[in-house]
């Protein structure tokens, strides 16, 4: 017996609205997939949120409000939104969650648990408000909390990295009469918006998933780090029985990850190749994956590649920048006289792990901008190194709570 999936409503033409139950042999334990409107090319697609009915109702992320996509990821990268995307009601994305959970006869106030798999916009601006019409309490890990819970904390990890993003030589997304305040501004007011939540009970490391205090039987939590620093998945099923993985944005299909540490990704990576008895994964974004390992051996060999063409386009002296917008890096043009956060900081990590095992070295900098020269040795003893790196690792053997 393997678990049954059945679609209970078709995707809509925008993309999202797709209602999915997945039924386990023991016939105790059911996963809904909900997928709620985010914008796919200029960002992941529409965000899929699960509801995991066993001896709770846990709802893990919830997606973005509508109006907040519109922002975040057309107004802020300073991008023309599609008529089809501007013509979407702002709560477009919670009627999505609201209607599907109608569909399987639930409502908000059900939920018992809310786990929020990882601190970025797509996944959980949305609780503030459905949180408004439920008692649940919330989860999350305790490194994802300086975006879930400060009021400022997604304003924060915007304009925190500014300052990086000009040394990559990548430009502005504001023009230069704008102040800052202004371009963020535009299309929300940020002073009267709620966007943090308070996170009831937070989540250190691996162990079951606690509700109420009570340990859910079936339940388990994974920190599986290298996307956020805080990123969780859960494995949902009984020991000895068939086992699911929601794993947020750790793996996606066919998208890939976007790393904000590429050294700890790739130590994550190696970790989920080690998991024996996942029949299922389930992502945020995209399709599910039948076939946990090659999906992760698919991830490595992508960084890998792309390690390799990082370090061969540095052969002469470039800029983040310049690599990210080197005909090729990407499957999709980027183009270099726009803002594109994203590319950046795809490259940004490629040449971080190349530099930190001396594969590249910072050879100067003109108007602010560092540039990168390779060290000239083999390709294959630069990626040796990196291998000693990402095998070479404590971490997951002592961070038992
Ligand atoms: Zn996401």
């Amino acid at each position: 017996m393997s678990i049954q999936e059945t679609e209970l409503k078709p995707v809509a033409e925008i993309g999202s609205g797709l209602v999915r139950r997945f039924d386990f042999p023991d016939g105790k334990t059911r996963i809904f997939q909900i997928s709620t409107f985010c914008p796919d090319i200029i960002g992941p697609g529409p965000t899929n949120v699960y509801l995991i009915e066993n001896e709770a109702l846990i709802l893990v992320d919830v997606g973005i409000p509508t109006n907040m996509a519109k922002a975040f990821f057309y107004q802020w990268r300073n991008q023309a939104i599609p008529k089809e995307v501007e013509d979407l009601a702002p709560d477009h994305s919670e009627r999505e969650l609201i209607e599907g959970m109608d569909l399987i006869g639930r409502s908000l106030s059900d939920i018992n648990q809310l786990v929020i798999s990882h601190g970025h916009p797509d996944h959980f601006l949305m609780a503030h408000s459905i949180l408004e019409r439920t008692s649940a309490s919330v989860s999350a890990h305790i490194l994802e909390s300086p975006q879930i819970c400060n009021p400022w904390g997604i304003l924060n990890m915007w304009i925190s990295r500014q300052r990086q993003m000009f040394a990559t030589g990548m430009p502005a997304p504001w023009s230069g009469s704008q102040s800052v305040r202004e371009h963020l501004y535009r299309g929300l007011d940020l002073d009267s918006l709620g966007l943090s939540i308070k996170v009831d009970s937070p989540i250190f490391g691996d162990g079951p998933l606690k509700v109420g205090g009570m340990e859910i039987n079936g339940v388990q939590v994974r920190h599986l780090p290298g996307h956020s620093p805080g990123s969780v998945g859960l494995i949902v099923g009984h020991e000895g029985g068939e086992k699911a993985l929601i794993c947020g944005d750790v793996l996606l299909n066919p998208i890939t990850p976007h790393p904000d540490d590429l050294l700890v990704y790739l130590q994550t990576l190696e970790q989920l190749a080690a998991y024996e008895d996942i029949q299922l994964v389930l992502p945020a974004h995209g399709r599910k994956i039948v076939d946990l390992k090659a999906r992760v051996g698919a991830l490595s060999e992508h960084h890998r590649n792309r390690l390799r063409l990082t370090y061969e386009i540095c052969s002469e002296s470039r800029s983040v920048w310049d690599v990210a917008t080197t005909k090729g890096y990407f499957d999709t043009y980027v183009n270099p006289a726009k803002f594109n956060f994203l590319a950046g900081m795809e490259a940004l990590v490629h040449m971080e792990l190349l530099s930190m095992v001396d594969g590249l070295e910072r050879c100067h900098t003109r108007d602010g901008v560092h540039y990168f020269i390779s060290c000239a040795k083999d390709f294959d003893e630069i990626y040796g190194r990196i291998r000693d790196l990402v095998t070479d690792n404590k971490y997951s053997a002592i961070m038992r709570y």
